[in-house]
């Protein structure tokens, strides 16, 4: 029987194929105490020697279908197994607990996990699911359960599952796995990111596909919009999506070394990248990123077990500033706070976190940290154009009072002989509706100008960004959002300063047209957005998108002006 589900769209691309179910055996640990306390610690051991030989392995495949960067996740992997802290915590539940190794191997991830999961990044709570994969894997060995090998697959398939873990993914081979549907899973978890990079179309967060395929069905995924058919009604339909997909991914395929033009010809808006990390560079310039629009700082804290050192910043700096060749490199002062926790510092104890001591508030306060920072942001500025970005800035007083600070920074290097970029720019993020509503007076002391629409239609229209109670709330084409975006982009342009904008807005394909049209001048997504937002530039014209604009700033809804979008992309 035929039945319709709709998930999240995590890696475009249409499939149709056998349903493949992946049903693992459930890990179930036994509460009992050990004796020998010996024996379990050698259990422990061989396991974690079983699955580091394992994830070289892996690691081996990964490289030759997915690349370096992707194969990188399985060397993370083997240093979570390495990791001398969990090891500490694990061998002292079974020393002094008793407990038998699965259960101290699970009670000490678990504690990881939520860590992860309870910092108000999706990159780090996708952290979690690397944890949990290792961890699980271990304690597979530990119970003797079977490890799924999806390597084996040697027919047309579409996998059906709860989850698929980083390792699972990195072992389909794209000649027989035609994609995966998963009952759990977002846009930014690795399997979605790897799917992305195996050209795998997946849908992800479908609550109850598990449920809704038995074995022998079939299987029509769209991993754009997000719909699932089981046995689907009408074959045709789906074999057009698909032709039309095939169609549209030649086509931007050409845009990967053309230059970001509209169809009359402005070629005034950048085009460029998110990254988390150094080594998610590769991926940008793969897909034609003009440049860095945001480089998310609190990687390099979050995973450590120190506040790193100026020197360790200064490297990841250099390395990404380099990698970038001569392109603009945007990097943000640490953006800390909130529930981002790091686990070597304590922050006060406060009822609003989100509107509490954070970001430039927790750096301006501890100059003694953010020192390190500065100093090694306008060292790495020696090598290529840089722009320094401060976070969650509300006040001009603020703004000035960091820039000062940089500039005092930079005097004391230039001082001691250091070469600093002669690009330089300092520039703030407009993530803070105050800032929005008085971007004319900050933009003659900013250089730029970046929105973080993730936070700023948060606390716009006072809706978490990650409470699923509140999200019909959480609007970016509200009119109240598209004035206060015309206000940033109006007030950085009175002074002659560029405007741009790093949240998630910004690669939406809905959007842009609407962006355009208010003259924002850069665009900074994550970096498989690229091409598709380059393409929709280039058939669109400077005045048709500013007669949306200025028709959607005058709507009353959210609705009213997706559908003014939607006339004029399907015009
Ligand atoms: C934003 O708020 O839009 C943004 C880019 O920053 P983050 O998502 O890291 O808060
Ligand atoms: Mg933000």
């Amino acid at each position: 029987m035929s039945k319709k589900l709709s998930g999240i769209g995590a890696s475009n691309g249409i499939s149709i194929a056998k349903v493949y179910i992946l049903n693992e055996q459930p890990i179930v640990i036994s509460n009992s105490n050990v004796s020998d306390v010996q024996k379990e610690l050698e259990i422990i051991e061989n396991s974690i020697i079983k699955a580091k030989k394992d994830l070289e392995g892996l690691q081996k495949i990964a490289l030759e279908k997915l690349g370096e960067e992707k194969a990188a996740i399985f060397e993370a992997h083997a240093s979570i197994l390495e990791d001398p802290a969990m090891a500490e915590e694990f061998t002292a539940l079974v020393k002094d607990k008793k407990y038998n190794a699965a259960k101290a191997i699970k009670e000490v991830a678990d504690k990881y996990i939520v860590m992860f999961q309870s910092m108000d990044d999706a990159y780090f709570q996708e952290r979690a699911a690397d944890v949990k994969d290792v961890t699980e894997r271990l304690i597979r060995y530990i119970l003797n359960l079977p490890v799924a090998d999806l390597a084996t697959i040697n027919e047309e398939v579409i996998i059906v599952a709860e989850d698929l873990t980083p390792s699972q993914t990195a072992q389909l081979n794209p000649k027989f796995v035609k994609g995966f549907a998963c009952n759990i899973g977002g846009r930014t978890s690795h399997a979605a990111i790897m799917a992305r990079s195996l050209e795998i179309p997946a849908v992800l967060g479908l609550k109850t596909i598990l449920n809704s395929v038995k074995e022998n069905d079939i299987l029509a995924i769209d991993g754009e919009s997000g719909e699932v058919e089981v046995n689907p009604k009408n074959k045709e339909d789906w074999d057009k999506l698909a032709q039309n997909f095939a169609k549209e991914k030649e086509e931007l395929k050409t845009f990967k070394d053309k230059p970001t033009l509209t169809k009359d010809g402005f070629d005034g808006f950048l085009l460029e990248g998110n990254i988390g990390s150094p080594k998610d560079i590769e991926s940008v310039l793969e897909n034609g990123g003009e440049g860095i629009g945001l480089f998310r700082s609190e990687f390099l804290y979050m995973d450590n077990d120190h506040f790193p050192t100026e020197e360790e910043q200064f490297i990841a700096y250099k390395q990404v500033v380099e990698g970038m060749q001569g392109k603009l490199v945007i990097i943000r002062t640490l953006d800390i706070g909130g529930d981002k926790k790091l686990s070597y510092f304590k922050f006060p104890e406060e009822m609003n976190p989100f509107l509490g001591y954070r970001a430039i508030r927790f750096t301006m306060d501890r100059k003694d940290i953010f020192k390190d920072q500065i100093r090694a942001l306008l060292r790495a500025s020696a090598f290529g154009p840089v722009g320094i970005m401060f976070p969650m800035i509300a006040t001009v007083d603020e703004f000035l009072a960091a820039k000062k600070f940089t500039l005092d920074c930079k005097a004391d290097l230039e001082k001691d002989g250091h070469k600093i970029g002669k690009d330089l720019e300092i520039g703030m993020m407009v993530e803070i509706p105050a800032a929005a509503v008085n971007a004319e007076n900050f933009a003659k002391h900013a250089d730029f100008f970046s929105v973080g629409t993730n936070d700023l239609i948060q606390y716009t229209m006072a809706a978490d960004r990650m409470s699923e109670n509140v999200t019909y709330l959480y609007q970016p084409y509200n009119p109240s959002i598209l004035k206060l975006l015309k206000m940033t982009i109006d007030g950085a342009h009175k002074h002659g300063k560029w405007a741009g904008m790093c949240g998630e807005m910004a690669g939406e394909p809905q959007a842009i047209p609407l962006l355009m049209g208010l003259g924002l001048d850069a665009y900074s997504m994550s970096a498989t957005s690229i091409l598709k937002a380059r393409s929709i530039m280039s058939k669109l014209t400077m005045s048709e998108t500013q007669e949306l604009a200025k028709n959607a700033l005058d709507c009353e809804t959210a609705e009213q002006v997706l559908e003014l979008v939607s006339n004029l992309l399907n015009k």
